[in-house]
């Protein structure tokens, strides 16, 4: 008896092998082991705990969820930095140039390096490199330039951010006062040219954001534009909303949709920013409380979740390996530099309605690994609108700079900028939280670095780090 129920059992198990080394073969309906896979990065810049609460409290109430909240799993992620001068010296305040190399190289680096080493500027290989090396399709989507410094370090390689096209190559001012010299990667000098042209050279099979500017110029030792240049290296060029909607197979897309970065959702009424209090003999009189408005310029700029869109459909087409797409929501943290928190909730929201459309994505698509996380921490901080210490006869106050906005569901939400008084804010060094789907539960620590975020996209692309 024993001996025949174990010839039926070895049948049985040999049927099911059989099975699948059958479906396996013939291309059949086993999909865990046909489809392709797919890694989305979505990265919310500067957006840190504080950004994602004020947006919640504005976009669904203090008691609402947004798609973000309801992902599958939740990790922190220190931000690591180091000294260009002294490597093994820790820096505690990233920028988005050395933290996006971190995600996308794997290696800790100093302030403004797209991707290259701290001190001895090395090239770091990057994930769009070794996953298009791989058979794997690339894509960039974001609300800055193309060649702004997150979506720079998953392609390119330069000592300094700023480094963006052809003329800012040498004796260029950054922001109209931080010299800028990146001679070194003068094609002329045997470097790979300015990040422009780096992304017209790169594996990237679409490019989705602002940055006309940095391609209407002359390419370093060219008589032609680097537009010119893109549509004779093989990329269909995008200048408007309604150009998405359409199909381009079998070619690579450049999507510039705004001379540098897009316009923002919304704003603060009639425009206004954050603004001091002013103390007087009784108290203080706090800046007048406001709701957000629609930002005009926004008007026809596609928002992120149509380009996120697009750029899905674009990649999975017939894709036989899968992919690796990385999307910013850029303005979270170029609005808070500008203490202008209406435009950072619109940014958050603009990340949320994106993700939303990768959540969707993967409901068709199983092996999808959607991960969405910062790049550092920024200025905003949510802070009583009154305070707990209010006293009619005291003059209490922040001595920053106040955004009062008052809520859809009718409360005042006090937004404080005070990382110094020069005309922009400062980022701050707080670790950042990561969020992912079904896929990524497992794969990823409660706790994890920014180069540990690499090791973990690469190894379930399957690809060789070396
Ligand atoms: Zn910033």
């Amino acid at each position: 008896m024993l001996l025949i129920s174990k010839i039926a059992l070895y049948t049985v198990v040999l049927l099911l092998v059989c099975a699948q080394a059958g479906n396996t073969l013939a291309g059949g309906d086993n999909a865990a082991v046909q489809s392709p896979k797919n890694v989305i990065l979505i990265i919310g810049d500067g957006m840190d705990d504080h950004q994602i609460s004020i947006a919640r409290n504005y976009l669904v109430g203090a008691r609402g969820r947004l798609s973000l909240d309801s992902m599958a799993h939740r990790s922190v992620v220190q931000v690591l930095t180091v000294d260009n001068a002294q490597p093994e010296k820790a820096v505690y305040v990233a920028d988005s140039a050395n933290s996006a190399s971190a995600i996308a190289s794997g290696s800790v680096t100093s302030r403004a390096r797209i991707a290259t080493s701290a001190g001895t500027d090395k090239d770091l290989p990057t994930l769009v490199e070794l996953a298009s090396a791989a058979g794997f399709r690339t894509g960039v989507v974001t609300t800055a330039s193309v060649t702004d410094a997150t979506p720079a370090a998953f392609y390119a390689h330069t000592n300094l951010r700023y480094c963006e096209n052809p003329s800012m190559m040498k004796d260029a001012l950054a922001y109209g006062r931080v010299p800028v010299d990146c001679s070194q990667d003068l094609i002329v000098n045997g470097g790979l040219g300015s990040i422009a042209e780096q992304l017209l050279s790169s594996d990237l099979d679409l490019a989705f954001g602002g940055g006309q500017k940095h391609f209407a110029m002359l390419g370093e030792g060219s008589s032609k534009s680097l537009l010119v240049q893109a549509r004779e290296s093989g990329f269909e060029l995008l200048d408007s909303k309604a150009q998405l909607d359409k199909q381009y197979p079998n070619k690579k897309m450049l999507g510039l949709f705004a001379r540098s970065t897009l316009p923002v959702v919304l704003r603060g009424q009639g425009g206004r920013g954050a603004e001091a209090a002013v103390p007087k003999q009784n108290g203080v009189s706090l800046p007048e409380a406001m709701p957000c408005e629609n930002n005009p310029k926004f008007a026809d700029t596609p928002s992120l979740k149509l380009m996120t869109e697009a750029a899905l459909a674009h990649l999975s087409r017939e894709s036989q390996a899968g992919f690796f797409l990385m999307v910013e929501s850029a303005s979270i943290d170029k609005q808070s530099h500008l203490r202008n928190a209406c435009g950072s909730i619109g940014e958050v929201a603009q990340l949320n309605e994106a993700l939303d459309s990768a959540l969707l994505f993967a409901e068709t698509h199983e092996n999808t690994l959607i991960i969405v996380t910062a790049d550092h921490g920024q200025a905003a901080q949510l802070i009583p609108s009154v305070s707990l210490y209010s006293n009619p006869d005291l003059a209490i106050y922040s001595p920053g700079k106040l955004f009062r906005i008052i809520t859809p569901e009718g409360a005042v939400m006090a937004v404080n900028y005070a990382t110094n008084d020069f005309v922009s804010e400062e980022h701050t060094g707080v670790n950042v939280p990561l969020f992912t789907n079904g896929v990524g539960k497992n794969i990823l620590p409660s706790m994890l670095t920014q180069p540990d975020l690499f090791g973990v996209m690469s190894d379930y692309l399957g690809l060789d780090r070396q």
